[in-house]
């Protein structure tokens, strides 16, 4: 018996590849709203909206635009670029594009083979920050959501990780207890501080090789190395 019986994963950019299910759902939408008729190319479009997403997360963090300002002009902003002038549109798409992107299904290298391999020795669970629905049809969609016991969302926990309350109502909700648990995440804040706060161990998933003073009790650059070190 190894020192962990319960591991818990984050879900974006953990073991669902947001990037790539971003790109995807930019080009459905690009499609649906027949955007080429704008004289809009599609990889400038994904380009320019992806800058501009970027750069309102970022006045997002420093608390100078809200939430709502942030998905009323990400696509509006996007369209101003090419020319066009059409916030109606811009809001159009931003709704589209948040209701196709939970459906896309692209996961993190070896995500399947570890998390089959893990199955049988752990129980697994998840602890994502995001809304209930979204992330549900997320796992659902991808094919692992049977992989796991437990799944709480920010929203059911009603606070959002690295904040305690969130890792104490998964460990209660999976009967378990820090010194048996582990989590695995790919963000030095929400995931690995979030789980040091609550003595749980950690494991830094980093596949870009980010520099950092952190100090995790593990880190990987590719999920597969989960099972040479719990
Ligand atoms: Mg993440």
């Amino acid at each position: 018996m190894g020192k962990y019986s319960d591991i818990f994963f984050d879900l974006d950019r953990t073991l669902w590849d947001f990037e790539t299910n971003s790109r995807k759902a930019l080009e459905q939408i690009f499609r649906d709203f027949k955007l080429e008729e704008y004289s809009i190319e599609l990889a400038e479009f994904v380009e320019v909206y992806q800058r501009i997403n970027e750069q309102y997360w970022k006045y997002y963090r420093l608390g100078s635009v809200s939430k709502k300002e942030l998905r009323r002009l990400r696509f509006t902003k996007t369209l101003e670029h090419f020319g066009l002038r059409d916030s109606v549109l811009g809001e159009k798409l931003d709704g589209a594009y948040l209701d196709v992107s939970p459906y896309q299904t692209v996961l993190l290298p070896e995500t399947k083979t570890t998390l089959d391999y893990l199955a049988g020795k752990y129980k697994l669970h998840i602890i994502t920050n995001g809304f209930e629905e979204v992330q549900h049809i997320k796992l659902s969609k991808s094919g692992i959501q049977p992989y796991f016991d437990v799944i709480v969302t920010s929203e059911k926990a009603m606070a959002r990780k690295p904040d305690s309350l969130v890792f104490n109502l998964a460990m209660e909700l999976a009967k378990t207890r820090a010194m048996d648990s582990i989590m695995v995440g790919d963000d030095l804040q929400t995931d690995i501080e979030g789980a040091r706060r609550v003595f749980m161990d950690q494991v830094y998933f980093n596949p870009d090789g980010v520099e950092h003073n952190e100090s995790p009790t593990f880190e990987i650059k590719e999920l597969k190395e989960l099972r040479r070190i719990i």
